[in-house]
């Protein structure tokens, strides 16, 4: 049996030492670190993506705002909300839950989040800070991978790492974060995409597999090389009349037949998306403490 990467403990884990700094934080009569969510219209899964922002942030002492716009609201109004908050000052981090309405520039609304609190690590500031191997804050779910693998001791060093996926918030910075001069890091990486040819061949020539594809279900073990390190980061809700709530969650990553070959994998659900809401209370925690800007 493959060790099964446990990311829901390890967040409980990570989520128990914010708490533990939190309280340590008022005790010296510091300010509560402050989490601020924007959540535009009513979609489905962003409202259960924010609601469990929200309820994280309750869980470790933090305070929380959620501020809800209808699905109209404009780019300049939303532009004037990023911009009050980013002059709040007991405000340490802001979030701006995505996809956006097509109306709306997801660029400019990026970029207009102060750096100092870009706790998602989406401006550019961050991104290039993180590329330098400068202090940055580097996006939750890169982050939380790169935590698992920390915790799990898994070896990167002088390992074949390949990428499945080059989006702007997993595959590109998870590439460049495993390629790094450090731990996790040092690893030989391949960045693939949905132009990658013989993309089968290169997943079988990986020691660290990491999937952030978007397809059901999409790696089977035959694209997997006994005894790789298998990371699936997709979430897709698939109707299941046996449940309760009528779906259940898979991953990219066709589970069970992977598990009999890889050495260790991540589950979904319970990998790699609690992992992504503690790393963003950890990028939260650093930015109250003044940790990464100075
Ligand atoms: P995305 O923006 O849709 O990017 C998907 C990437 O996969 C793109 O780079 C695309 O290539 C590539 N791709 C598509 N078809 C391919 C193919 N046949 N062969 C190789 N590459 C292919 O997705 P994302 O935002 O990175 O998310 C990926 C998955 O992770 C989704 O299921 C999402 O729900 C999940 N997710 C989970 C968390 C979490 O907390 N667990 C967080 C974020 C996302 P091109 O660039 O060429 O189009």
């Amino acid at each position: 049996m493959p060790t099964i990467i446990d990311g829901k403990q390890t967040a409980q884990e990570i989520k128990s030492e914010i708490a533990v700094r939190v309280a340590e934080i008022r005790a010296g009569g510091g300010k509560t670190p402050h989490l601020a969510a924007v959540l535009v219209g009513s979609d489905g899964a962003s409202q259960t993506y924010v609601g469990a922002k929200v309820k994280a942030c309750e869980e470790v002492g933090f305070k929380s705002t959620l501020v809800r716009l209808e699905s109209d609201v404009t780019e300049e109004d939303l532009l004037n909300m990023v911009e009050d908050i980013n002059n709040n000052p007991d405000i340490d981090g802001l979030i701006v839950q995505l996809p956006l309405p097509k109306h709306i520039s997801v660029d400019k609304v990026t970029n207009k989040i102060r750096p100092e609190k870009d706790v998602d690590g989406f401006t550019p500031a961050n991104v290039g800070r993180m590329t330098l191997n400068w202090p940055a804050y580097v996006a939750a779910t890169p982050y939380g991978i790169v935590e698992l693998l920390k915790r799990y001791e898994i070896e990167t060093a002088g390992k074949h790492c390949v990428v499945i996926g080059r989006s702007h918030i997993v595959g590109s910075p998870m590439s460049i974060l495993m390629a790094r001069n450090g731990y996790p890091g040092n690893a030989t990486v391949t960045l693939t995409h949905s132009k990658t040819q013989n993309l089968p061949e290169i997943c079988r020539s990986a020691d660290i597999l990491i999937v952030a594809i978007g397809k059901p279900e999409f790696v089977t073990a035959d694209m997997v090389k006994p005894g790789a390190v298998v990371i699936d980061v997709g979430i897709h809700r698939i109707q299941d009349a046996s449940k309760k709530s009528g779906f259940r969650l898979i991953g990219d990553v066709k589970f069970d037949e992977v598990a009999e070959k890889a050495a260790a994998i991540t589950p979904v659900p319970g990998g790699v998306g609690p992992m992504t809401i503690a790393a963003l209370l950890y990028n939260t925690l650093q930015s109250a403490e003044k940790k990464v800007f100075g």
